[in-house]
């Protein structure tokens, strides 16, 4: 129950602050679509800047393209997703409720396992092998065997299997309480349109499902204008969209969202050692937030993709538990071999130094931009009683990500105070984005903007006119110093300043 309110005062606190606002509202909303206000687009912007940063500016053999989001519809039927991207959507019939049965599964399997963990642990059996945990705990081992079942299920996409397993380990529907299923159908994701004016003429297309296909499509041209030497990346960020079944966990699961995706080209043989390799450089990246590693996880996928090798997921303990933040895949040469059977065009790499042409291997690092603000809200985002017992509601932003950098507050709203409080505005511009306050007591002022994340508030006060000193208050320690106003660009500079993260983030 905590879970959901807590996912609620998220909601709210964006709506409240002007982070995001439900698309469409004045027309009661459009399900699972939605729009960041002034305050949330800067800091979508800032986690895009350290994302982009960390991965193409850091890295001398990654660079960044900008691909349509409409795409020849061939695309689609080469990376397989007018076959296979869809979702097995399972009804509860009394409820009317609707399910992705994938999920329904995999929730069931992590439930057992981790209250089989619980009880292993008070036994101080948690590092014990496999057979001693299947053994000692019931749980447990009903999570394995559901775990083998579902992904032989999987991998035969045998659907009236799901249903089975559904049954067996008696999944109730969350609104109802009863087990009264559908049975199990399959759903393209995919949005359609039509690119043309006259219908029959119009050729049908897709709005693009991932960002990671206009990628491969570029691969030699961005390889040999590039002059690039493989092991190297091409990362982009962009819109993709899917016609989300359940989508009901606000801008976890959107309808369109956005995905900053790279993908690294390597020899084949090498792939195992580059999947580790960024495997453990995006936890790192993750970690330079000074986010508490028990948050952060990697999660094996039960099912892979015929084409995959290894996959696994960074999941984040959301408020609405562990769940899929990133997603790394080493994905063999299935796209790019696909591609080349499909267009009739060769897509090979001459590798020099072993004399071989060949279709490199990809290792794919794909997180959604959307779930990562989330995350960066649910983390930052708490309610602190403070020594004279009042409440704050505080979003201790890293502060390279908040919106906003510096707040400019005169204490008055007269006596020349106004005017200097502009002057020093005009000055800090340059050094991040500034906001001007002069409604509400200070109190209310520096309230408003703890709740924003804003690391410094800078108060002028009539000493200001006599001897160009200011008051600096850090948002975190809400301690206040007399400074002169000349120093505050090099604090709050060295503070927000986007390397203090790329330093953690690379090593
Ligand atoms: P899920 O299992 O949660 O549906 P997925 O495995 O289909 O996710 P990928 O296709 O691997 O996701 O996409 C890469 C990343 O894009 C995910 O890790 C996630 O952060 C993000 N993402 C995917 N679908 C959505 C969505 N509907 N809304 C917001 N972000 C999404």
């Amino acid at each position: 129950m905590a879970e959901v309110e807590n996912l609620q005062k998220i909601v709210s606190h964006c709506k409240e602050y002007g982070f995001i606002f439900p698309s469409s509202e004045i027309y009661d909303n459009l399900g699972a679509v939605y729009d960041y206000g002034q305050f949330g687009v800067e800091l979508k912007n800032n986690i895009k800047e350290y994302w982009w940063k960390s991965m193409v500016q850091m890295h001398e053999n990654i660079v960044g393209l900008d691909s349509a989001i409409f795409m020849h519809p061939t695309v689609w039927k080469a990376s397989g997703h007018v076959d296979s991207f869809s979702d097995p959507l399972i009804d509860n019939k009394d409820s009317k409720k609707r399910y992705r049965a994938d999920v329904l599964l995999e929730e069931k399997i992590d439930k057992l396992k981790e209250k089989g963990e619980k009880e292993l642990a008070k036994k101080n059996l948690s590092s014990a092998t496999e057979e001693e945990k299947i053994k000692a705990s019931r749980d447990y081992a009903k999570g394995v065997l559901l775990e083998t079942e579902y992904t032989k299920a999987a991998e035969a996409a045998d659907f009236k299997r799901y249903k089975e397993l559904i049954e067996e380990y008696e999944i109730a529907c969350e609104v109802s309480g009863s087990k009264n299923w559908t049975d199990v159908r399959q759903f393209n994701l995919m949005f359609g349109t039509k690119l043309g004016a006259v219908d029959e003429d119009a050729t049908d297309l897709y709005l693009r499902p991932e960002t990671a296909q206009g990628i491969f499509v570029n691969f030699l041209n961005v390889q040999k204008t590039g002059r690039l030497k493989i092991p190297f990346g091409i990362a982009q960020i962009g819109k993709a969209f899917r016609n989300e079944i359940v989508a009901r966990q606000f801008i976890f699961r959107m309808r369109e969202f956005e995905q900053m995706e790279m993908q690294f080209f390597v020899r084949p043989g090498t792939q195992k050692e580059w999947f580790e390799k960024w495997k453990q450089t995006r936890m790192n990246w993750h970690l330079a937030l000074g986010t508490a590693q028990e948050n952060l996880r990697f999660h094996v996928h039960e099912k892979l993709a015929h084409y995959a090798d290894a996959a696994e997921d960074i999941q984040f303990k959301f408020p609405i538990g562990f769940k899929e933040l990133e997603g790394i895949h080493s994905r063999g040469d299935f796209d790019l071999s696909q591609h080349q059977k499909f267009s009739g065009k060769k897509l090979q790499y001459f590798d020099s130094e072993i004399n071989e042409n060949y279709v490199p291997y990809v290792i794919e690092t794909s997180i959604g931009l959307d779930r990562m603000f989330l995350r960066v809200i649910s983390e930052s985002l708490k309610d602190e009683v403070l020594e004279n017992g009042e409440t704050r509601t505080v979003l201790n932003l890293p502060p390279a990500l908040a919106p906003i950098k510096v707040a400019i507050l005169p204490l008055l709203k007269k006596d020349g105070l106004p005017e200097k409080a502009r002057e020093i505005l005009n000055h800090l511009k340059f050094v991040g984005r500034t906001f001007y306050e002069e409604k509400d007591s200070i109190g209310k002022r520096y309230r408003r903007m703890d709740a924003l994340g804003t690391p410094y508030c800078i108060t002028v006060d009539h000493q200001t006119l006599e001897d160009n000193t200011v008051t600096i208050r850090e948002r975190d320690t809400m301690q206040q110093d007399r400074i002169h106003m000349d120093e505050v660009a090099k604090i709050v500079g060295a503070k927000i300043d986007m390397n203090n993260l790329l330093r953690k983030a690379v090593g």
